[in-house]
């Protein structure tokens, strides 16, 4: 068994680090707000006061943060404790540029690094059910089994450097549009008197299908655990999927790619949040497109 640093014990962060713990690891965790860190305590995970007290002598590092910058900033605390050798594994969603950059950092420092951004929200986390889609080395994400696997059901290498970032955004951009496109479907079906159940009983059985439509239905009635049946309670914040689609328009403009549809959700998830429903599930924008 391994001894694993975890940093950022936040929504995600907190679960994770606590079932690395049942699996049987030795878990020090550090988070700047010390209610987190006592909450983790709970859970079995040791609290280190400071950032490199949680480094020690740790096998395994992993970062668990909010953006690019809280990374950079983290992994250059983390680096200049870790002994040369280890490995280093970021699973917070941010821009690839920050990522690659990390994993620079890592390779100048003599250790191992992994990008592993997660899907499968706080719900994952607990359960211990996340899917990681990783970026870096085959020897960094041999090295990493054991650790992914204690947070994980589905652990998928993308690609070197940055392509488990890549792969995240993209699959998120695909979400953002298709949940669009849901919703306006069920909007104008209600405009002309189709009932929410007709529709979904031949879209999910036909071209239209999709996951926001099958297994996330923006209205109440047709899947009875997703969000809309109460009152949109997250499940995924419209914040969160806002953070995402942005993240895909900055790596677009980056590397010249064409993404129209991609930058009209990233619009309209910014108005539905200045709006006030950031928190609330993203599959609420059928409110706003009402
Ligand atoms: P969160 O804000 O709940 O947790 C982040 C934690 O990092 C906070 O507790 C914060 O105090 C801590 N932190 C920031 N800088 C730090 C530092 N230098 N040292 C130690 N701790 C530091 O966020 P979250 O919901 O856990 O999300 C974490 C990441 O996972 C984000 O990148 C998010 O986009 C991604 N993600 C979240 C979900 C979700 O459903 N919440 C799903 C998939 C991916």
């Amino acid at each position: 068994m391994a001894r694993i640093a975890f940093i950022g014990l936040g929504n995600m962060g907190g679960p994770m680090a606590a079932n690395l713990v049942k699996a049987g690891h030795e878990v020090i965790g550090f988070d700047l707000v010390a209610a987190l860190l006592k909450a983790a305590e709970a859970s079995g995970v040791t609290a280190a006061s400071h950032i490199s007290q949680a480094i020690g002598e740790a096998d395994v590092v992993v970062s668990m943060l909010p953006q690019g910058r809280h990374v950079l900033t983290a992994w250059t605390d983390i680096l200049a404790s870790v002994p040369a050798g280890r490995l280093v594994i970021d699973c917070s969603t941010i821009d690839v540029e920050s990522a690659r950059k990390a994993h620079e950092m890592a390779r100048a420092a003599g250790c191992l690094s992994l990008d592993a951004p997660v899907s499968g929200g706080t719900a994952g986390a607990e359960a211990g059910t996340l899917t990681f889609m990783v970026g870096g080395s085959t020897e960094a994400f041999a090295k990493a089994g054991p650790v992914l696997e204690a947070m994980g059901r589905k652990i998928v290498h993308c690609g070197e450097a940055g392509a488990g970032q890549a792969a995240k955004i993209c699959n998120n951009m695909i979400l953002g549009i298709s949940m669009i496109g849901v919703c306006e479907a069920f909007a104008l079906g209600e405009k002309l008197g189709l009932s929410h159940q007709a529709l979904f009983d031949v879209a999910s059985t036909s071209s239209g299908q999709c996951w926001s439509l099958s297994t996330y239905c923006p209205v109440p009635g047709p899947v009875p655990a997703s969000p809309a049946n109460r009152d949109y309670k997250p499940g995924f914040a419209a914040a969160l999927m806002l953070k995402d689609l942005r993240l895909s328009q900055e790596a677009a403009l980056a590397t010249g790619a064409s993404t129209p549809l991609g930058a009209e959700a990233a619009q309209l998830y910014s108005l539905f949040e200045k709006q006030g429903n950031g928190p609330r599930d993203f599959s609420a924008i059928i409110e706003m497109l009402r």
